[in-house]
């Protein structure tokens, strides 16, 4: 079954020369997923994946509600203003992070940072929270497993084909959920080793080689990286792992 991966934003914290905070476009078969909803979701503004995107069945993951992966909610209404499908959003539950999915919904859509309530929004909306254990999507598989940043941040794989690590401290060892993935979307958060709750090129480049994947689309780029210094790490590519440097808004197809 082909992937067909599509980078609308791949910033953290803020979005800098063209490039928006966190949102991933994952398409599975007929199923279309999206990897966070930073700033990055108004990408799908485009009349071509407005198109594709009307109404096919749309989940999307949350790997944690910093307002880098979150803000995008609040777009939604004007992304889709004549769906008539549901939107499912999942996310990890309370217990399971310091926060769960329906209580950032809340907070993000309530007055006065919102006009619109999510129960509001021109389409359903179904909140759907998971623990450890993840979920289905119409068959397909979502495994997760906790990372270690403030307020807690989860991995996601989507079946086979795509793992998502993002916002997880420089000391995490290894992904174990990665393992026999298509492709590895990681935080690259500098191109330098890190410390402390993000990870760099260099822990994802180690990762990626343990769990045996063969390539590394990096994410999640800080606001000090320019572009000269992104479209470098191209150049870290090893014999076992290739490194994609994501254009926002140019899919990969596998
Ligand atoms: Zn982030
Ligand atoms: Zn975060």
């Amino acid at each position: 079954m082909e992937t067909i991966l599509t980078p609308l934003g791949t910033r953290g914290w803020m979005p800098r020369d063209g490039r928006q905070t966190m949102c991933t476009l994952v398409q599975v078969g007929a199923h279309t997923f999206l990897l966070d909803c930073g700033t990055g979701v108004s990408r799908l503004l485009d009349p071509e994946l407005q198109a594709q995107l009307q109404e096919s069945p749309l989940t999307i993951l949350f790997s944690h509600y910093h307002l880098d992966h979150l803000a995008g909610l609040a777009y939604l209404p004007g992304i889709f203003p004549e769906r008539k499908r549901p939107v499912r959003l999942a996310g990890p539950r309370e217990g399971f992070l310091s926060q769960g999915l329906r209580q950032a919904c809340e907070q993000l859509t309530a007055s006065p940072l919102s006009s619109r309530h999510y129960r509001e929004f021109p389409f359903p909306v179904e909140i759907q929270e998971f623990g450890p254990e993840g979920f289905q999507v119409d068959g397909i598989p979502i495994a997760v497993a906790l990372q270690d940043h403030p307020g807690g941040s989860v991995t996601l794989r989507i079946g086979d084909a795509v793992c998502y690590a993002t916002d997880l401290a420089a000391a995490t060892r290894e992904l174990p959920l990665a393992k026999g993935v298509e492709v590895l979307i990681h935080e690259a958060w500098s191109p330098q080793a890190q410390a402390g709750p993000h990870s760099g090129l260099l822990e994802a480049l180690d990762r990626t080689e343990k769990a045996g994947v063969s390539r590394l689309v990096p994410t999640h780029f800080s606001p000090w990286m320019d572009e000269a210094e992104i479209q470098s790490l191209a150049t870290y590519s090893t014999a076992t792992v290739k490194v994609l440097v994501p254009t926002e808004g140019f899919p990969f197809r596998f």
